[in-house]
């Protein structure tokens, strides 16, 4: 496939980006590639840059733009992104909006999608949230618990609340969302990339919601 999806998903962390891109990457057959979960698999590894990475993370504050710049890169550069890809939490800052359209020149985004989720909403939401401590991409809350109590149904890992949802980190994750990641809704605009999805839905109405977005865009 040559001819893939080009997809950058935004918004507030709790807008229910994980669950989604996971769900759209898959409806488009293209890799998802998620900036905080390659960051959580390092950190997991016990790496150096691991090590790093998690002072930022557990802070809520960003990593610098020029390590999130050669990480993407790389990533967009393995076989399997070659047709389109999905990119869930990347960029975040105007900055790697440009160093995106610099990497990937000759086949472009074709559209950025804000999942809007009031402040309100997301602050709830992440106070429930559960991830499995082997991967995060896979996703539970306090409402839609594993089968087993703690236990991850996709691969048996341990069901725990992530490191940095905790009240303080997430109170910083907001605002450097309001300070770094809202100035991109103007940038993606000023280039005619971005769609707004209400996120504030039920699961399975968002994903259709996003779909039909998608597809209007490319004419699928
Ligand atoms: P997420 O799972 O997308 O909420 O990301 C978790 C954390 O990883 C963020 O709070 C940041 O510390 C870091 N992170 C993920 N993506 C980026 C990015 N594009 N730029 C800088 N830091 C990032």
């Amino acid at each position: 496939m040559t001819d893939g999806v080009r997809l950058v998903v935004f918004g507030r962390q709790g807008a229910g980006k994980g669950t989604q891109c996971a769900r759209l990457a898959a409806h488009y057959g293209v890799p998802h590639i998620s900036t905080g979960d390659m960051l959580r698999a390092a950190v997991r590894d016990g790496t150096e840059f691991g090590l790093k990475a998690k002072e930022y993370m557990d802070a809520g504050k960003l990593l610098p733009d020029d390590i999130m710049v050669g990480l993407v890169a790389e990533r967009l550069a393995q076989h399997d992104a070659r047709g389109g890809w999905l990119l869930d939490g990347y960029p975040r800052t105007p900055g790697q909006a440009e160093a995106l359209a610099a990497v990937s020149g000759d086949a472009p985004f074709t559209l950025a999608i804000n999942l809007d989720v009031p402040e309100s909403v997301v602050i709830e939401r992440i106070s429930s949230r559960r991830v499995c401590a082997s991967d995060s991409s896979h996703i539970y809350s306090v409402q839609q618990p594993p089968a087993v109590a703690g236990v991850c149904d996709r691969c048996g890992g341990e069901v725990v609340q992530r490191a940095d949802d905790t009240a303080e980190a997430v109170r910083e994750r907001l605002d450097t969302y309001q300070r770094q990641t809202a100035p991109l809704i103007a940038w993606f605009e000023e280039r005619d990339k971005l769609a707004t999805v209400d996120g504030n839905d039920a699961p399975d109405v968002v994903t259709a919601s996003l779909i039909a977005t998608v597809d209007e865009r490319h004419h699928l």
